[in-house]
């Protein structure tokens, strides 16, 4: 395999638009994607064309306007590209029209009361900043997805307004410290995506697998996680050859694929791109995202993606790498080699110090799901609080800078320092600490709060927006400074000593620390119920409109369409339990009753011996079968309660406080039974079997 020649060979990138469009079309396509220009037609009927030449050489016979809907997954309706041309033959073709703007039925994709019913129409509009690529013989567009009241009704465009609104302030940062020669400031990011694979077969037979992504019952093997033997251990056989096919496939779709190895928990893996874009990032995660489950298939095994799909053993995250940095290369958050670059990598470290603190509920709202609500702060992921690990030498230095007291280190000889004689940051100061939600790690931020199925655009969105909003603040302050060094001095000074309590370098597993973060008055919100009211809180509205991130009406119908998520999600999965229970835990509970109450005959009454220890066995199983049946009538009847609420808020607190804790007590009487019952009268394939299968 000629890995460069492979590498993005689906991808109508650069280098094939230099190639294939002439000078002309593609100078102006790159003038109209730096300035944000809408596109002349006649370039756009050209690249159109070009495209399409390219597409089909690669055997492509359609076309599809690539979207993100509010689902969190993707969208295409896919077009052919024939067009006939009277004499019963056909043509392939494919115009600027088609290229720039699409029109879709999009009555079934969320809106959250953006669309009334009347006006179904949805429309999509090519992201020439996002390459088109090939997959499955269609040609895909990236493209944003809004309303016919021109709403936005997908995680790209508040993306792609946020990167903007980031690049204007950070610029002007930028200018102040002198800088002359970059022109864009981007957000970079490298999502790295946790997953399990399990046999195809043992998926199939299990109703909750199928229905909800998650086993929804399962007692724990005899064997879990705890000798740590599969985490970076050697990679089966099978997994193997799934993950160098995962590695073609995305490479030809241009995705930089760079790690692959085992995860903590048995059937757990990761992978790893190098990072982008974050438009671009974002594209390609959800590109991997789909490539994983397809391959899994093509090779007879599942991929999870959900959050928890095992009790007892770590559930899946995604890590958020988060940077910014110049169109010259330059990336802003690296601590530099003169005290003016670090003033200047100070300032933007503070930008993210303050936001991260004033919007800690941002940041919390931005990664919750009912999925994920099974992993924060269950000493597997980090805990529901926000908080920042700077490491210790990073740390003693904004202490310094907050007292202005003297700073010592191995390298710096004892020094007073301020932002204008600051020390010479040693190489890579911090240490791993894999407790905290939100990491420096030595160039970028880790946010590590994000669940495994989770769109990247969402957290993105509001890291860039929180930042922007800091980044304007300085700017605001600065551009008017009579002194710039010491407005500077000061800026830093206060955001240090206003904004520290965010930072936290300790263990984030530890129940000291959740004592800790409430004397030092920080959010701890539990849920995503919880999680959600803060959407429209004041401030964050103000937030959000002042940027012209989302409207008000953008807002609030995110906000319905989130409560809509959790709520169906808890529903179905305690509709998918009733189900299971009524129609295979009991009767196979009874058929081995059945089994035991014939020994106990048998041996009581035609041989004359103590029925032990069948009888033993059978009243302990009779008993927990009755639990079985009322816990389950019981999650019936809280399932029948919440029909009758409208009120969305409400109805998520009612699934929250009254179903879920349901579905816990009905889980752990059908777990009991399961250790109780014989191999052959297991209603579906355990943990044992799914765990240690593949
Ligand atoms: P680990 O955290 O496992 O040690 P690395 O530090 O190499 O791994 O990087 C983890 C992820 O962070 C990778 O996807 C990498 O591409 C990404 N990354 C590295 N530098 C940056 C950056 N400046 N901006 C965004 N992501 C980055
Ligand atoms: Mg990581």
């Amino acid at each position: 395999m000629n890995v460069s020649e492979l590498f993005g060979s689906y991808v109508f990138n650069d280098a094939v638009m230099r190639e294939r469009l002439p000078e002309e079309t593609y100078n102006a396509l790159k003038k109209a994607v730096k300035g944000g220009k809408s596109l002349d037609i006649t370039v756009a009927n050209s690249v159109a064309t070009a495209m399409k030449e390219w597409a089909v050489s690669k055997g492509a016979t359609h076309y599809t306007h690539w979207f993100q809907p509010m689902t969190g997954i993707t969208a295409e309706k896919h077009d052919s590209f024939i067009s006939p041309v009277g004499d019963g033959t056909v043509i392939m073709d494919f115009s600027g029209k088609e290229l720039i703007k699409g029109e879709s039925d999009a009555s079934s994709f969320p809106s959250g009361g953006l669309r009334a019913t009347f006006e179904a129409r949805g429309y999509t509009a090519w992201d020439p900043t996002s390459y088109a690529f090939i997959k499955d013989n269609t040609l895909c567009i990236p493209t944003a997805f809004y309303s016919y009241g021109g709403h936005a009704l997908d995680k790209k465009t508040p993306l792609l307004r946020s990167m903007e609104l980031l690049n204007t302030q950070a610029m002007r940062i930028l200018r102040l410290f002198g800088n002359t020669t970059a022109n864009r400031v981007i957000t970079t990011v490298g999502a790295e995506q946790e997953y399990f694979l399990v046999d195809k077969d043992l998926f199939n037979k299990r109703k909750d697998l199928v229905f909800t992504g998650r086993t929804l019952f399962g007692a724990r093997p005899p064997k879990g996680q705890e000798m740590n033997d599969h985490y970076f251990g050697a990679i089966r056989p099978r997994v193997a050859e799934f993950m160098k096919e995962l590695d073609e496939e995305l490479w030809k779709l241009g995705v930089l694929a760079k790690t692959e190895h085992n995860e903590a928990a048995p059937a757990q893996h990761e992978i790893a791109p190098i990072f982008t874009d974050t438009n671009t990032a974002t594209d390609h995660n959800q590109i991997t995202m789909e490539i994983l489950k397809n391959v899994a298939e093509r090779h007879g095994m599942k991929c999870l993606l959900h959050e928890k799909p095992f009790a007892g053993v770590n559930g899946s995250g995604k890590h958020n790498n988060w940077s910014i940095a110049t169109d010259t290369g330059v990336n802003l958050l690296e601590p530099g080699k003169s005290p003016h670059e670090n003033a200047q990598f100070l300032l933007f470290l503070c930008s993210v110090i303050k936001a991260v603190d004033e919007y800690q509920d941002l940041l919390r709202l931005s990664i919750a799901s009912a999925g994920n609500d099974h992993r924060l702060g269950s000493n597997e992921a980090p805990p529901a609080i926000i908080s920042i690990f700077l490491g210790d030498e990073l740390t003693d230095i904004l202490e310094a800078i907050d007292s202005g007291s003297r700073y010592s280190n191995k390298e710096n000889a004892d020094m007073e320092i301020g932002v204008h004689v600051l020390p010479h940051f040693p190489k890579d100061t911090t240490d791993r600490n894999r407790t905290s939600p939100f990491a420096f790690t030595g160039n970028k931020f880790e946010f590590r709060m994000l669940g495994s199925s989770l769109s990247i655009a969402g957290p993105n969105i509001i890291l860039n927006t929180i930042i922007a909003e800091q980044l304007e603040q300085f700017a605001d302050v600065l551009e008017n400074a009579k002194d710039f060094t010491s407005e500077l001095n000061s800026l830093i000074r206060k955001t240090i000593r206003e904004h520290k309590r965010i930072i936290f370098n300790g263990n984030g597993y530890n129940d000291a620390w959740v004592k800790e973060a409430e004397k030092r008055g920080l959010l701890n919100i539990k849920t995503t119920p919880e999680a959600l009211e803060r959407y429209i809180e004041d401030k964050n509205v103000e937030l959000f409109t002042k940027h012209r991130i989302f409207t008000k009406e953008e807002i609030f119908s995110r906000l319905e369409i989130l409560y809509d998520h959790y709520c169906h999600t808890v529903s179905i999965e305690a509709l998918t339990m009733i189900d299971m229970t009524k129609k295979d835990i009991i009767p196979s509970i009874l058929k081995y009753e059945e089994h035991l109450a014939k020994l106990v005959e048998i041996k009581q009454e035609k041989i004359g011996i103590l029925p032990e220890p069948e009888k033993t066995v059978l009243l302990k199983l009779s008993k927990l079968c009755k639990d079985i049946y009322d816990e389950t009538e019981y999650l019936e009847n809280a399932v029948f309660a919440a029909k009758n609420i409208t009120d969305k808020k409400e109805l998520s607190f009612c699934y929250k406080d009254s179903v879920l804790p349901a579905m816990e007590t009905l889980r752990r009487s059908a777990d009991e039974a399961e250790t109780i019952l014989g191999t052959e009268y297991l209603p579906y394939p355990t943990y044992e079997e799914l765990l240690f299968s593949v």
